[in-house]
C-alpha cells in the first residue's frame, strides 16, 4: 500500500481495488493541505475528482476508520452540469465505499421530492448543481448547518456559465468554519476574487505536469473543401472506428443536423446538447459507456467535464472558438495514460485560424488531408486480417458443417462471401474532393499577412447551421458591424456568439444569425420587423446572392496543388512545425515516464521517440 501513503486507510483500499497503480500528481499535492482551503487548478482529465474526494477525506473522518449513521450532510461537491454532478457522485460512491458513506445527489431535471427524501433519510456527502443546492437550501430540505467541506468542482465553467450568484447564496448559507476546495482547469480573474472572498488561507496547488496529458493525444488537422465537411467527418469515423467517439459542434441545430445524417448512415449515434431532457440526457451518455452507441455528437456545455474511459477520437466538426475550449474538448480523450486522437476538420478558408488557434493553445498538430475512401477501405481490411475470430480454433461440433461449405463451395468462394458480409456491414466511406496541402508558412509574419487577406471574406465560414436576414442599411448610410452587432444584439435578444457573417453591400447589409436562434430573434425584433432608425429586418431564404452585388469571392487558393496528402498516421507528414524540437527533458521517452501513474507502465508509447507527432509545452500559468 506504499503508493497511497498519506491517504486514509479505507480510500487507500478503495484506490487499491479500483486497479489504480499511484496517484497523480494533483492527487498526491492535495495529500499536502492538511485542514487547510485550497485552490487548484489542473489540466482536464488530470484526476482532479478523486484529488477533492481525498482532500477531502481527513476533516469529513476526523480520525474514524468509517462513518456512523448519516445525518445532516458533512460535505458538499458543486458542480457545473447534471451529468458531471451524477459523474461525480459515481466516483465518490466506490472511493468512499469502505467509509460507510452515503453519497446524495441534487440535479436539475430529477424529481425534487425524491431528492428530498434522500436528504430528509440522511447524507454524509451531497453532490448537486448550482441552482438545484439552492433551491434545496431556500426550501429548507438541504441542512447546511453540519458541512464541514464545501467543493466546487469546474469552477470555471461554473462561473462562465452564470452560476456566480447561486455559488455565493450556497457558500454564505455555510458554516463560516467550512473548509472550502476549489478546482478549476484555469483560474482566471474571476475565480481569483471569488476565491478571496470565501476561502481563508487558501493554498493554491498548480499541479506539476498539468499539460502533460496532451502528450498522450495526436492532433490532426485535416483539410478540407467546405463542401466535404460532413463526409470528411464519417471518413475519419469509419477509418478510426473508435470504440467511442465524441464530434463537437457549435450550435444545439448542428449537433440535431449531424445525428440525423450519421444516424441514416448506419452509424449508432447518440446526441448531447441542451435541449434533451435529463433522462434523453443519461440515457445517451449510458449507451455511450455500454457499447451501444459509439458516436456522441454534442456541443461544448453539454459534453464538459464528461469521462468516458473508451473514448479514443474527438472530431471537431466545428472549430473550436478558443485554445480553451480546443484543449478542453480534446482532453475528453488521452485519459488517464491511455493514447486518443483529436482531429480538427479545417475548411479551406479557416487554416490560418486553425493555425493561430493552435499556436495560442501551444500545440502542434499534423496537417493532413482526411481520410480518402480507399484509405478507410484498406483500414477495414487490415482489421479483418487482425480479426481475433481467426485465433479460435475450430470447435468439434462446427467440423462437419465447415467441411461441408468448404467442399460445396472451396475456400475462395467461401472467403468471397465472408468479406462481402464484413464490408456490406459497414457505412461506405465517401469519396473526398481533393484540396491542394496546407503547408504552414515557416515564416509566421507573412503567414499572418496572408491570413487576413485569405479569411476576410468569410469570417465565419465554420458557423454552423444559420439564417441570413437583410438590414436594409448598407455602405452608403454608413453601415459598420462596430454598431450594426451591439444594436442586433440588444434588439434581437442574442449574443456576438450567434452572429456569423456581416456582409455590407452599398444599399443592404447581410447578416447570418444561428439557425437556432433566428425565430428568437424575430420575435424580440417585434411584428413591424424595424429595428432603431427604421431599419427595416428581412428573413431570405437560402444564402444571399452576392455575386449579384458586387461581392467578390475570395480567391481560390492559388498555391500549386500537391497531389493528395496521404492520410496514414504512421507516413512522413508536413508537419506544423514552427518552433524547435523538443529538447529531451521536454521529450517523454515512454509513457510511464510521462504518466507515472499510467496504469501499464513500462509499455512504449511513442514509436517515434526521436521525432515525437506532437508536443505540448507548459503554458505559462
Ligand atoms: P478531471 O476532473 O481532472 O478532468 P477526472 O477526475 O474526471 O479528471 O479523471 C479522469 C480519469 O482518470 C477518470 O477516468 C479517473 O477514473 C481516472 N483516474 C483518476 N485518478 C487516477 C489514478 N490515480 N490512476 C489511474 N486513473 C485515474
Ligand atoms: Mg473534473
Amino acid at each position: 500500500m506504499s503508493n497511497f501513503e498519506g491517504v486514509v486507510p479505507a480510500l487507500a483500499q478503495a484506490l487499491e481495488k479500483r486497479g489504480y497503480a499511484e496517484l497523480t500528481p494533483v492527487q498526491k499535492a492535495v495529500l499536502e493541505l492538511g485542514q487547510s482551503d485550497a485552490l487548484v487548478s489542473a489540466q482536464t482529465g488530470s484526476g482532479k475528482t478523486v484529488a477533492f474526494g481525498l482532500a477531502m477525506a481527513p476533516t469529513l473522518l476526523d480520525g474514524a476508520e468509517r462513518f456512523s449513521g448519516a445525518a445532516a450532510p458533512l460535505a458538499l461537491a458543486v458542480a457545473p452540469t447534471r451529468e458531471l454532478a451524477l459523474q461525480v457522485t459515481r466516483e465518490l460512491e466506490w472511493l468512499y465505499e469502505l467509509t460507510g458513506a452515503t453519497v446524495a445527489s441534487c440535479v436539475g431535471g430529477m424529481d425534487m421530492r425524491t431528492e428530498r427524501r434522500a436528504l430528509e433519510r440522511g447524507a454524509h456527502i451531497v453532490v448537486g448543481t448550482p441552482g438545484r443546492l439552492r433551491d434545496h437550501i431556500t426550501r429548507n430540505s438541504l441542512d447546511m448547518s453540519a458541512l464541514k467541506a464545501v467543493v466546487l468542482d469546474e469552477a470555471d465553467e461554473m462561473l462562465d456559465l452564470g452560476f456566480r450568484e447561486d455559488l455565493e447564496f450556497i457558500l454564505d448559507a455555510a458554516p463560516t468554519d467550512r473548509r472550502t476546495l476549489m478546482f478549476s482547469a484555469t483560474v482566471p480573474r474571476s475565480i481569483a476574487t471569488l476565491a478571496q472572498g470565501y476561502q481563508r488561507d487558501a493554498v493554491r496547488i498548480s499541479a506539476a505536469g498539468e499539460e502533460k496529458q496532451h502528450l498522450d493525444i495526436e492532433y490532426r488537422a485535416l483539410s478540407v473543401a467546405q463542401a466535404d465537411r460532413e463526409n470528411a467527418i464519417i471518413n475519419v469515423l469509419r477509418y478510426y472506428e473508435a470504440k467511442n467517439a465524441l464530434v463537437f459542434c457549435n450550435t444545439r441545430a448542428a449537433v440535431n443536423h449531424l445525428t440525423a445524417r450519421f444516424n441514416n448512415r448506419n452509424f449508432s449515434v447518440v446526441a448531447l446538447s441542451g435541449e434533451l431532457s435529463q433522462n434523453e440526457r443519461s440515457h445517451a451518455l449510458q449507451a455511450m459507456r455500454d457499447g451501444r452507441a459509439k458516436v456522441c455528437i454534442a456541443t461544448d456545455v453539454a459534453a464538459r467535464g464528461i469521462d468516458l474511459p473508451n473514448l479514443e477520437l474527438v472530431i471537431h466538426a466545428d472549430l473550436p472558438t478558443n485554445p480553451e475550449t480546443l484543449l478542453h474538448r480534446s482532453g475528453r480523450t488521452g485519459r488517464a495514460g491511455r493514447k486518443g486522437v483529436s482531429a480538427l476538420i479545417v475548411p479551406n478558408s479557416a487554416r490560418r485560424r486553425t493555425e493561430r488557434l493552435l499556436q495560442s493553445a501551444k500545440l502542434t498538430a499534423t496537417w493532413a488531408s482526411p481520410p480518402s475512401a480507399d484509405d478507410v477501405m484498406r483500414r477495414d481490411d487490415e482489421r479483418i486480417l487482425a480479426d481475433p475470430a481467426f485465433d479460435e480454433p475450430v470447435k468439434e461440433d462446427e467440423r462437419a458443417f465447415i467441411d461441408a461449405l468448404l467442399s460445396r463451395h472451396g475456400a475462395e468462394q467461401v472467403a468471397a462471401a465472408f468479406v462481402r458480409q464484413c464490408r456490406s456491414s459497414r457505412s461506405a466511406p465517401e469519396d473526398l474532393m481533393d484540396v491542394a496541402p496546407f503547408t504552414p508558412s515557416r515564416d509566421s509574419q507573412a503567414g499572418e499577412k496572408f491570413a487576413r487577406r485569405d479569411e476576410a471574406p468569410s469570417r465565419r465560414d465554420d458557423f454552423g447551421a444559420s439564417v441570413w436576414f437583410s438590414l436594409s442599411v448598407g455602405r452608403r448610410q454608413n453601415a459598420e458591424p462596430r454598431w450594426l452587432i451591439p444594436m442586433l444584439c440588444r434588439a434581437g435578444g442574442i449574443s456576438k456568439r450567434e452572429i456569423g457573417a456581416i456582409k455590407m453591400q452599398p444599399e443592404e447589409t447581410f447578416v447570418q444569425i444561428a439557425a437556432d436562434w433566428a425565430d428568437r430573434f424575430l420575435a424580440a425584433i417585434g411584428p413591424d420587423r424595424k429595428l432603431q432608425g427604421n431599419i427595416a429586418v428581412k428573413r431570405l431564404e437560402g444564402t444571399p446572392d452576392l455575386s449579384r452585388a458586387g461581392y467578390q469571392p475570395p480567391t481560390p487558393d492559388k498555391k500549386p496543388h500537391r497531389g493528395k496528402a496521404p492520410f496514414d498516421p504512421s507516413a512522413p507528414k508536413r508537419k506544423f512545425e514552427k518552433r524547435a524540437p523538443a529538447s529531451a527533458d521536454q521529450r517523454p521517452a515512454a509513457a510511464h515516464e510521462a504518466k507515472p501513474w499510467a496504469k501499464k507502465p513500462g509499455k512504449p508509447k511513442f514509436e517515434n521517440a526521436g521525432a515525437p507527432k506532437h508536443k505540448t509545452k507548459k503554458r505559462p500559468s
